[in-house]
Order: C-alpha cells, then structure tokens, then sequence
C-alpha cells in the first residue's frame, strides 16, 4: 500500500501519471486529503467512481495514531504518536491570541547529542517518513477540528491568521535538517495551495547548525530559519552543541549570512537556552554582541526546561533579564521565550517520547516527578 500522504504536489502527480491519471486529478485528491482532512477515498465526491475504486485498491491516506492526549492548564496540547517499533514522537499545539503554532518532530529521537536537551539524551532511533511528519499537522488539523475551517479559509483568500494553525516550527524532537528530503517534501505541503498554503514566512526550520544543509535548505526550499545557538564561543558551543565541533561559529555565521540571501525574512532567529552560571554571564552576552555583529539577527531567549538528571539549572529570572537587556541595548531585539505547557512535559527540550515507558529510563523518569 503506497501512503499518499508520503508525496508533495510532484510526487502526487508523478504517481498519477502512473496510473495514467492527470494531474488535476491528483490535485482534487491532494485538496480532499490535506484541506479537508480526509482519509476515505469513497468521500471523495468529485473523483470518478472508478479511480476511487482503485485508489482504495492500491493506497492510503495514514497518519501516525495518537496514543496519548495531554491537555497543559495553558491551552498547550501534546500529542503523543505512535510511530511503530515502540517508538513515539510528540506534536505540541500552542494557541495564542493571535495565532495558533505547531510544534513539529522530524525525527525520533537524535543523533546530535546536545548537552541539555532531552531528546538528545535519549539517542537517535531513525528518521520519520514525509508522511510521518505532515502527518502530524495532518492529525492537528482534524482533532482541532480545523480542517474544514482552514479549507474555508483558503477559498476565501482570507490570511493566515485566520487558521486555528497559522503557524508551524520545525522544533519538536529531531534535528529537521539530519531529514532533509522528507523534511522538505512536508514543507512543500504545508507552503502549497492545494494542501495548506501557509506562507514561507510563518514556517520555521530550527536547526542545531548543519551548515551544508542549511545551504540546500536556502536553495531547495527556504522558509523562516532559526538556529540553535546557545554559546558565543566555540569552546563552549563544543561542550553545549557538539555539532559545532563540525560545524564552527565563524561557518555558522557565514552561513547564516548565505541563507538570508533568498530567505522569507530579512533576520535569523537565534535560540539561546539559558543555562545558570554556564551560558547567562554579561561577558557571553557582549561576546555575542561581538559574533553576530553582521548577521542581521533576533534573540529568543529560552528559560533551560529541567528534565531528571539534566545537570543544568534554570538561569534566574534576573539574570535572564539583564541578558536580554543587554543584547536589546546594542540593537539587537531579543524576547524571551514564555514556557508553556510545561505541566504536560511539552515545553522546549522536554520532548522524550515517552512511550517507552516499559523501560527502566523512564521509571527513573517517573518516580523522580513524583519525588519533585
Ligand atoms: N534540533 C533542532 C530543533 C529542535 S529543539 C534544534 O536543535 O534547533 C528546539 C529548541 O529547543 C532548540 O533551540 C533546542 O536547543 C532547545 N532545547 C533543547 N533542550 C532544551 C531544554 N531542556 N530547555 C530549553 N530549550 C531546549
Ligand atoms: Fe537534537 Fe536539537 Fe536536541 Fe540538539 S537540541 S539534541 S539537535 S533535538
């Protein structure tokens, strides 16, 4: 059974041609399936009798299962998905007044280690399918009930900010550009007209810092960037990112440089988690000041978001203000990131899948919570 929801437009196309299908048709199936978030091909009314027929023969339409619905006090939504062979990517909806965001997984776990961050803790299992990926704002869209909305949305012309989902970041557990075909045909999807029409803009990749791909990324298919900055030295980005050991701050930069050259927005955003007394002194924030002097560029703050055995502390509310304060005073504008849905495990860097629950890791895991 081929899952349709493995190809973008082309790819669609291509397998209808196949079929000896045209591409209109192909087209009529990628808007019941993406904009009306349909499963059925007998629902497909406008398709011939005989094609559905066949397509029901030969296809199908099928996104990860939700195994776990959390629901934070905030609003903030996490779904847990099962993606076979006991393992589990999560997918976090954060409504806000003005928009609602995605939070979107590309891999199952991750290969690239990062000091502090959960995911990396738990080592990399393997990539996800496109299908795998779109289809986490597939579901999104249908359990928020929004797919029909958004479909009304679309024939109206009306702006993004109309959607329940206006907005998706490539931010949930894996490193998007370690899965970069699959990673680019979901992008596809959620840019085209005929499955979500999001502008490039409101779509974001986050990425640790693989600087060959985010040149392919600029070429291939750019949207809004964001990197995973999180040090203003290479000794310390060694320890924090170990991609940077590959990868260093001066290619990154240039990179970065590169990338805004065909970019939707005219900046980088920079992540920076704040870790207490490691990464949060005046002399990092004036050595940044320094880095990124010509790359034009934003800061988005992140509180470090606590897991068992982490090892790191939460920079204090002080500090992290007299940081942004800083960055903001030589020009640059830097936010800081509200934690939400912490409460479900859904905020940054707290993404484990724990569907492996049967494991000793997480009975660790577990019990400390109840210690907490
Ligand atoms: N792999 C990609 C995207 C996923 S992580 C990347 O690294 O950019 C999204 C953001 O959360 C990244 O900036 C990541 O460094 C950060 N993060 C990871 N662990 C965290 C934690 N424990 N607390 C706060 N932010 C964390
Ligand atoms: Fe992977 Fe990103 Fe976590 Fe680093 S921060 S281990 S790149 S998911």
């Amino acid at each position: 059974m081929v899952n349709l929801l493995d190809y973008d437009v082309d790819g669609l196309v291509a397998w209808f041609a196949e079929l000896g299908e045209k591409p209109f048709r192909a087209r009529q199936v990628m808007r019941w399936m993406h904009r009306e978030g349909c499963d059925d091909f007998e629902r497909m009314t406008d398709v011939a009798k005989s094609l559905r027929a066949r397509l029901a023969d030969t296809a199908c339409i099928r996104a990860p299962q939700p195994l776990r619905d959390s629901v934070s006090a905030d609003g903030t939504r996490k779904w847990l998905l099962d993606v076979g062979n006991g393992n589990a990517v999560e997918t976090v909806f954060i409504p806000e007044t003005s928009r609602g965001t995605l939070c979107v997984s590309s891999q199952a776990g991750c290969a690239l280690d990062c000091a502090f961050c959960s995911t990396g803790k738990q080592g990399f299992n393997r990539n996800l399918s496109a299908a795998e990926i779109i289809g986490q704002l597939w579901l999104a869209n249908r359990l928020l009930g929004a797919a029909r909305e958004q479909a009304a949305d679309l024939e109206a012309g009306e702006a993004d900010n109309g959607r329940i989902i206006s907005n998706v970041v490539m931010m949930g557990m894996g490193e998007p550009l370690a899965n970069f075909d699959n990673v680019v045909t979901a992008l596809r999807l959620m840019l085209d007209d005929h499955a979500y029409g999001l502008s490039r803009r409101r779509v974001t990749v986050s990425t640790s810092g693989i600087v060959p791909a985010m040149d392919r990324l600029r070429d291939e298919c750019p949207v809004a960037l964001a990197v995973s900055l999180h040090a203003s030295n290479d000794a310390l980005r060694d320890r924090l990112v170990p991609i940077n050991q590959k990868y260093p701050l001066a290619e990154l930069m240039a990179a970065c440089r590169r990338y805004l050259e065909r970019a939707p927005r005219d900046f980088v955003t920079f992540e920076y988690v704040m870790l207490d007394g490691v990464n949060d002194r005046d002399e990092h924030a004036r050595e940044l000041i320094a880095l990124v002097r010509e790359v034009p560029c934003k800061f988005n703050l992140i509180p470090f978001n606590p897991f068992p055995n982490a090892g790191f502390e939460r920079s204090p509310v002080e500090r992290i203000r007299r940081f942004a304060g800083m960055l903001n005073d030589a020009g640059i504008v830097t936010t800081t990131r509200k934690t939400r849905g912490e409460d479900v495990d859904a905020a940054c860097g707290q993404l484990a899948g724990q569907v492996l629950d049967k494991t000793r890791r997480t009975v660790r895991l577990v019990n400390s919570k109840e210690a907490r």
